[in-house]
């Protein structure tokens, strides 16, 4: 394990919300940018990687005393009980312990070789199996939370992040999987399940919110033949969000590593109700540490939670932007809750864009840490000068 750099658990409250279909997509898109993966499933009981990766009927090989795992590609080891049992119908019956066996044997006797990122695909809930790989794996960068937007599923994802709070394990963020349907007849939006559930609870639990998936028949047609749907229909609309919700976690990984990143998992006291908590988030372009003229551009964005009331800051994440394309940020900003941008310059339709998606913008600060700034924002004495972006 030594020789893996990152390592990521994927895990959910629920089956059925995505959660491998999301794991495949995250380990084949890393592949694509050139890093070397290992993909290991260890839901015993439904291994379902085989099949999203179309290996089926691929089976393991014994070099010595090592079990070789079965290769997607050249830069993409799987390892899955799926590949050990005679027939894809095939049951298991088995307790923990020796669940938690075969799992050590999947840490310590496959030859995963040197990866830069393993991706465990755990079942769902907080069993066993998620338990016996956090024990086993050593330094984990985090866990990647897959949710539905539905009240039913949140109440079980809550159970997740306690999961990882008690066990240490740092939380990369929530990916709201089945988040409304966009009719391929008439281009609107249906929200299936109701709700904002992965970004309210994301917020509420201050882990980042990574974003939204909708549901697309083109996924599931994917999932069912084994393409994976990041390779096969990159240009499709829905991979390009699954692709924006994987960007930050190059970084997080890193970060979580060095220890910069701020994060943490414990629960706001009372989050029923933004407006009457007096809640407030302002997002601040951040480069070096400082407020960064050009938004777009910027490094990263400080996310400070305050409360309108006391004036104090409770809360700061530092989040990856997405790219920086006309109308990403302010969407991804939106995401994220924030309600307001305090930024250097910024050209006039940007300003509309980020009204258009209910963010207040102030314009023309200096570049100065977030704290400060938020700080001299909620005490009236922010001073802004020009904007210095004229386009
Ligand atoms: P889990 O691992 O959480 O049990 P899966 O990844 O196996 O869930 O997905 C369950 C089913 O939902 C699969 O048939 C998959 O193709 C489908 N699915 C997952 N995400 C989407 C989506 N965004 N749009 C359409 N179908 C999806």
């Amino acid at each position: 394990m030594e020789n893996i750099t990152h390592k990521f658990i994927v895990l959910s409250g629920k089956g059925g919300v995505g959660k491998s279909s999301i794991a495949v997509n995250l380990a084949v898109w890393l592949s694509m940018q050139g890093k070397s993966v290992g993909l290991l499933d260890i839901d015993i009981h439904g291994p379902s990687i085989p099949k999203l990766l179309n290996l089926e009927d691929r089976k393991v090989q014994i070099k010595g005393k090592k079990i070789k795992p079965v290769l997607y590609s050249d830069t993409l080891k799987i390892m899955s009980i799926g590949f050990l049992l005679q027939n894809e119908s095939d049951a298991l019956i088995w307790r923990g312990p020796m669940k938690h066996n075969v799992i050590k044997q999947f840490v310590t006797d496959v030859s995963w070789g040197n990866l830069d990122y393993l991706v465990v695909d755990c079942p769902p809930g907080t069993g066993d199996e998620p338990l016996s790989i956090v024990q086993l794996l050593g330094k984990i960068d985090g866990a990647i939370i897959i949710t539905t937007p539905q009240q039913l599923a949140i109440v079980d994802v809550k159970k997740c992040l306690t999961f990882c709070k008690q066990l240490k394990l740092p939380v990369l963020g929530v990916i709201e999987n089945m988040s409304g349907f966009i009719c391929p007849h008439c281009n609107n939006r249906i929200e299936i399940f109701k709700g904002d559930g992965g970004k309210e609870m994301a917020r509420d639990f201050n882990v980042p919110f990574l974003g939204s998936v909708p549901i697309d028949p083109a996924l599931a047609r994917a999932c069912d033949s084994g393409k994976p749907f990041i390779d096969f229909d990159s240009q499709n609309p829905t991979a390009q969000a699954i692709v924006s919700a994987f960007e930050p976690l190059l970084v997080l990984g890193k970060q979580i590593q060095t220890g910069t990143a701020f994060y943490s998992t414990s629960q706001n006291k009372n989050p029923a109700n933004k407006e009457k908590q007096n809640k407030m988030r302002i997002a601040i372009p951040v480069t070096a540490s400082k407020l960064s003229a050009h938004f777009g551009h910027c490094e990263e964005f400080a996310m400070v939670d305050v409360d309108e009331q006391t004036k104090e800051i409770s809360n700061i994440v530092k989040l990856q932007p997405p790219g920086h394309q006309p109308g990403v940020l302010p969407q991804w900003l939106n995401e994220q809750q924030a309600d307001i941008i305090i930024a250097g310059g910024m050209g006039q339709r940007a300003q509309q864009l980020f009204a258009q998606n209910n963010i207040k913008v102030v314009i023309g600060a200096s570049d100065q840490a977030p704290e400060q700034l938020v700080k001299a924002y909620l005490n009236d004495t922010l001073e802004t000068g020009d904007n210095i972006c004229d386009h």
